[in-house]
């Protein structure tokens, strides 16, 4: 049987690369009946953390790969012994050798030539002790082919592969190794994983080969880049899944947008159901050249998702930004003043123009926030020319009108703006402003509607006080 597993190190927050990389896992997986495993790789003492591999799981259950229904989670420091064997077979079956050249050592020696370690160990028949590393000693002679997926077959000479090392002096094996073993214990036949590890596979395919086991087939998919270029970075891009989803992406947005990265389904569609996507996912379609990730076709993506959503689900997955449990940012009402109704009034209006969930926010808090949390440049904007005459004007149009419908609020205005000689647009901006705080936001009479002809004429009347 098929299988495939995806290996994270936890060393950071969870990467949308890794992401789109498990997902390919994933389907792969599903498509040949055949196990997903994971494993976390976590022998970096130094920069792996608890919480990070727990980032990975709950990031993992978020994208719909959830605990319980694969193999695992594996830890890579959990199989060191049999890692540790397996160099100890390469090492009495004269694959291996010991070495105590320092890179220094190496570099007096080849000068500026230097492109790898250029054996001088070899055959100095040094056994284990102090300060030595075991060498994996490779072919001379003939070439490495591995079977990529996506690549076809990636060939490389194997004269120009150096001897490298397989264990540090302390006897602990290094990531190439290690990463073999655990293949090979967890049987895997699969390796699909980002293209920043193909110089790797020539090495780990020799491996295998010494080991006595047959090499897994690959598919190494490609490097994610920003948009000049460059390798995604966590210092410089976004690039923890965890801030797309604290942000309000939606799981099926996401996951459909991670697949488009190198591949797309048949006939230019790009928005399709999950369903669909593991239909038609074919590894052998990706183009292994750097994929884009672009942001504001995520965020375009995104938009599209929300508004597909029936108006009680969307409500139902506002609710974390709405009560504060899953955002970054809590929203600036008290929980007892916010009022469900109020929202379900507003959510239609809403839904179609919030691009991310958290947007939500600052476009209803004008309604459970005792006044509204004004925008100084909005409200310095918006009073100008006559606005102070225009809102005393609608004060006293509200105050007497008794139908509080959108409609009815709407011609109302219509009117006491072309009583100034103003359009609705300008007569609509102080309006809005000394009412929800800002310039921009929900269909104002529809907000209006919502919030009640006491707090508007409340709102409008502070706003000139
Ligand atoms: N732990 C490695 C990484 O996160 C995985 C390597 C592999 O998939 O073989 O890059």
């Amino acid at each position: 049987t098929v299988r495939v597993r995806f290996a994270p190190s936890p060393t950071g927050m969870f990467h949308v690369g890794g992401a789109r990389t498990a997902l390919q896992d994933w389907i792969y997986a599903k498509q040949h009946g055949g196990v997903f495993v994971l494993r976390v790789e976590d022998t970096d003492a130094a920069r792996n953390r608890p919480e990070w591999t727990e980032g990975i799981l709950s990031a993992l259950d978020w994208l719909g790969i959830e605990r319980g229904s694969y193999e695992g989670p594996y830890f890579q420091s959990a199989n060191a012994d049999e890692q540790r064997a397996a160099a100890g077979r390469l090492y009495d079956a004269g694959r291996a050798y010991y070495c105590d050249c320092t890179r220094e050592m190496v570099q007096a020696r080849t000068g500026n030539s230097y492109t790898g370690y250029d054996g001088f160990c070899r055959d100095r028949n040094l056994g284990p002790g102090e300060g030595r590393a075991l060498r994996f000693r490779t072919p001379d002679e003939g070439e490495t082919k591995v079977i990529d997926l996506v690549r076809g077959e990636p060939t490389f000479e194997n004269a120009k592969i150096e001897d490298f090392v397989i264990a540090r002096a302390d006897g602990s094996p290094v990531f190439l190794l290690a990463n073999v073993v655990d293949d090979i214990t967890m049987g895997i036949t699969h390796v699909i994983r980002a293209e920043e590890h193909l110089p790797n596979t020539p090495k780990q395919q020799l491996l295998w080969d010494a080991l006595g086991v047959k090499p897994p087939v690959w598919a190494h998919v490609p490097v994610v880049v920003n948009e000049k270029r460059q390798k995604l970075s966590k210092r410089r891009d976004k690039v923890a899944l965890e801030a797309y989803r604290d942000e309000g992406y939606l799981r099926d947005a996401m996951r459909n947008y991670l697949m488009l990265l190198g591949w797309a389904p048949a006939n230019d569609r790009e928005i399709v159901p999950w369903s669909v996507i593991e239909d038609e996912f074919r590894l052998e379609n990706v183009n292994p050249s750097p994929a884009f990730f672009d942001e504001k076709k995520l965020r375009a993506f995104n938009g599209e998702y929300i508004r597909a959503l029936s108006v009680d689900g969307f409500i139902e997955a506002c609710q974390p930004w709405l009560t504060g449990t899953a955002t970054i940012a809590p929203p600036p009402w008290r929980p007892e003043q916010f009022d469900p109704a109020l929202f379900a009034a507003v959510a239609p209006f809403a839904q179609t123009r919030v691009a991310v969930l958290s947007e939500i926010v600052p476009n209803v808090d004008f309604l459970f926030l005792d006044e509204p949390a004004f925008d100084e440049a909005a409200w310095a904007k918006a009073m100008k020319d006559g606005a102070a005459d225009l809102l005393d004007d609608a004060a006293r149009a509200y105050e007497a009108q008794t139908d509080w419908s959108a409609e009815a609020l709407k011609n109302t205005l219509e009117e006491v703006g072309a009583a100034r000689g103003l359009k609705l647009g300008k007569a609509q901006a102080p309006v809005r402003v000394a009412v929800t705080g800002r310039s921009v936001g929900l269909p104002l009479f529809e907000s209006l509607a919502v919030l009640g002809r006491e707090r508007t004429l409340a709102r409008i009347r502070a706003a000139r006080a």
